[in-house]
């Protein structure tokens, strides 16, 4: 009886160490790009383990999450049935999470979504304007940028007509931020939101790559500074995106069509504390190394 259960218990014990030893399958050619020093998968999720930072890939789906932040990448993680991960080409630029570079970023473009005859969202009770609020609150970031070291330049600083097509590439700069306020039919929609260029073009990996390491930390920041965990980092083919030279982003601050929402946007107080939390969060994003 105790030969057969120490045999049992010694079965148990390779079991548990083939489970523990199994590898981790997976298409090499991105990973190779991202300097993890451990992987290991559970339920559906594939675990990246580096030296400051990790992140959780969910399979068959976009997202990632790290750092207390989710990415959607612009296309699929899938799982074969047969156990190999096929992460995406994109997945490359989540290098950045594990390997952030100094960007040298001394001139910041801030770009004060809509103006003049485009009055851009209006919010659903109060029916504030978002170039007004877009306008407040990248005046407030620019003065706490300039606090921070930073010149500034805005594509506008009053309330006036600016083509979309002279925005992204009016300046020569290291950083171009373009502020902007979020509207949807669907009335309780809310979060704020990070978008990144989604380009197909190899040439713009480099631009793609800087500003997705800005957009989470300015994503991490203000679900830190506003308690919201937000909707995340997501790339689009924005003009804006595009037409920058240098690494840009595209901040949506939240929906002024939810009404709770709308309250939060309006009040002076909260655009101070946002406009805080964003260049708290850009100052960290360029210099790592400062971190
Ligand atoms: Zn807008």
């Amino acid at each position: 009886m105790i030969f057969r259960s120490l045999s049992i218990a010694a079965v148990i014990m390779l079991m548990l160490i083939a489970v523990s030893c199994k590898k981790v399958k997976i298409n090499h050619d991105v990973l190779e790009k991202i300097p993890v020093t451990e992987v290991s998968e559970k339920d559906g999720q594939l675990f990246l383990h580096g030296k400051t930072a990790s992140a959780i890939l969910f399979q068959n789906s976009s997202r990632v999450e790290s750092g207390g932040i989710q990415i959607i990448l612009p296309e699929e993680i899938l799982r074969s049935n047969e156990g190999v991960w096929h992460l995406p080409r994109r997945a490359g630029y989540l290098n950045v999470l594990f390997e952030p570079h100094d960007l040298g970023v001394k001139t910041i473009v801030i770009d004060p979504g809509h103006g003049g005859k485009d009055p851009g969202a209006v919010s659903v009770t109060q029916k504030a304007r978002e170039k007004d609020l877009n306008l407040d609150l990248a005046l407030k970031l620019g003065t706490e940028l300039q606090k921070r070291g930073f010149n500034i330049l805005y594509t506008r600083d009053d309330d006036s007509t600016v083509a979309l097509g002279s925005r992204g590439g009016k300046f020569e700069a290291d950083l171009f931020i373009s502020i902007h306020h979020n509207a949807s039919k669907n009335v309780s929609a809310s979060g704020a939101e990070t978008y990144c260029l989604l380009s197909d073009d190899a040439a713009d990996n480099r631009k793609i790559t800087a500003s997705l390491q800005v957009a989470c930390e300015v994503q991490k920041a203000q679900s830190q500074a506003t308690g919201n965990y937000g909707r995340g980092v997501k790339f689009a083919s924005f003009r804006v995106l595009k037409d920058a030279k240098c690494p840009a982003i595209l901040f949506e601050t939240g929906f002024v069509t939810n009404p709770d929402e709308e309250k939060r946007c309006v009040s002076n107080t909260f655009r101070q504390i946002m406009a805080e939390s964003l260049a708290q969060g850009i100052a960290r994003a360029v210099s790592p190394s400062a971190r």
